[in-house]
């Protein structure tokens, strides 16, 4: 099995590193960074989103293994003190795998004459800087509405429980092939108004912006930040990619979702 691994730069995320890569050579596995068959990430989910972009062309021969070296994440299963247990199921895999929902981006820039794409694992996001984003919103082809405020996001199922669950998204189970729309800080009045809700969109549709002009755009696609573009239009839609993860053992989704953001506070 050839593998890769992406670790995070704090000292503690690279001692792992150091060590299961001696473990996993010891057991006449082949380091290769270029084209891997497993890239094992070390950190949190920060450092899985990287590892995700790094690796984004290569996503049908590739399964992502997370190992967190802070709190449990939602892209990371494994503790930093189960190094051998991960070699053990690494050297005894089978190619199981599970898989989840990503989303394509399509960007018609003002000055380029094709439409860039993209790809997110968390989401997509159309920012203001300065003024009002106004936009209008088309979902399936469909006139929806003309927004104005701060940005809109779009994000994955396995994204909904990052920005999108600050702007007050629901959390979407990962089985389902869907996308969200969560308005970033909307404008509601007499005479401006959104539907002022997150919106869970159906697989085939696209939702589709065309921004009012200007040049003061911010488009982040996961951590990647693009400032001061000309947008025309950006189109969004579940990807055809999927993103797979090695799938050692089960985790419980809701189960994740209580450690990360409930914890022990209800406790009995
Ligand atoms: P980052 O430090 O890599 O991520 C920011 C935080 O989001 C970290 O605590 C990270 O967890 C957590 N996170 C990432 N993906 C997650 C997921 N799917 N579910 C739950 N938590 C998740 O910062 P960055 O380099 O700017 O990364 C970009 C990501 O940050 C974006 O994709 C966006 O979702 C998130 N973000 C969140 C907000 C917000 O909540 N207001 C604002 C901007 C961006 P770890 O500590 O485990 O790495």
């Amino acid at each position: 099995m050839k593998f890769a691994i992406v670790a995070n730069d704090l000292p503690k995320s690279q001692n792992v590193k150091r060590n299961l890569e001696k473990k996993l050579l010891e057991c006449h596995m082949v380091e290769d960074e270029k084209h891997p068959e497993i890239v094992i990430t070390i950190g949190g989910d920060g450092t899985l989103l990287s590892a995700f972009h790094k690796y984004q062309d290569q996503l049908e021969s590739i399964r992502f293994v997370g190992v967190h070296t802070g709190h449990l994440g939602f892209y990371t299963d494994w503790r930093e003190d189960e190094i051998d247990d991960l070699v053990v199921s690494l050297q005894s895999d089978n190619g199981q795998s599970i898989s989840y929902p990503l989303l394509e981006v399509q960007v018609k820039y003002a000055n380029e004459p094709h439409m860039k794409k993209y790809i997110a694992l968390n989401e997509a996001a159309l920012k203001k800087i300065g003024t009002t984003l106004v936009t209008d919103v088309y979902i399936g082809g469909e006139f929806f509405e003309s927004f104005r405020g701060d940005g809109l996001c779009v994000s994955t199922p396995t994204g909904s429980t990052a920005y999108n669950k600050s702007l007050g998204g629901a959390v979407v189970h990962p089985n389902l092939e869907v996308m969200q729309v969560a308005e970033i800080g909307s404008i509601n009045n007499r005479v401006f108004r959104t539907v002022s809700a997150p919106m869970i969109i159906a697989p085939r549709d696209w939702v589709t912006l065309y921004p009012d002009h200007g040049t003061d755009f911010v488009l982040t696609i996961d951590a990647l930040t693009k400032s001061g573009c000309k947008i025309e239009k950006i189109m969004f839609k579940i990807a055809k990619q999927r993103i797979y993860f090695a799938k050692y053992r089960h985790q419980h989704f809701w189960r994740r979702v209580q450690d990360a953001f409930i914890g022990d506070a209800n406790g009995v």
